[in-house]
């Protein structure tokens, strides 16, 4: 799902984009200076490897995301804390977000119950 940014207005626009294991839903709203706010749920389970067994084993997803879309460069400034997110064709894609949060989560040091449980006899 691919939205233009110029028709986000300050009226929240709900979406919801779902991968095989993932749901995706939140909104986005017109913030300021040319940045849209999406705020977002991320839930569902995915399978990760264990880092310290290597077993596969399903992982809950619960995760709220918020950061800030700019339409074409956003230039920084040094006391800004936003997150900030360049769009530079001024539309975001909803499941290229998606699936590089999904790479992200898995990406992350995941260990599996069995090995939780052995570490804290140690
Ligand atoms: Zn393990």
């Amino acid at each position: 799902m691919k939205i233009e940014l110029r028709k986000v207005s300050s009226t929240p626009l709900d979406f919801e984009v779902k991968s095989d294991e993932m749901t995706f839903k939140g909104y986005l709203q017109y913030d300021a200076d040319k940045l849209i706010l999406l705020k977002a749920g991320l839930n569902g389970e995915i399978d990760v490897n264990c880092d310290i067994c290597a077993e596969e084993f399903r992982l809950d997803i619960d995760e709220d995301l918020e950061f800030f879309i700019s339409d074409g460069l956003y230039e920084k400034r040094e006391e800004s804390l936003l997150d900030v997110v360049e769009s530079l064709d001024s539309t975001i894609d909803l499941e290229a977000i998606l699936s590089s949060e999904i790479e992200l989560i898995k990406s992350d040091y995941h260990s599996c119950e069995n090995c939780n449980k052995n570490s804290t006899f140690e």
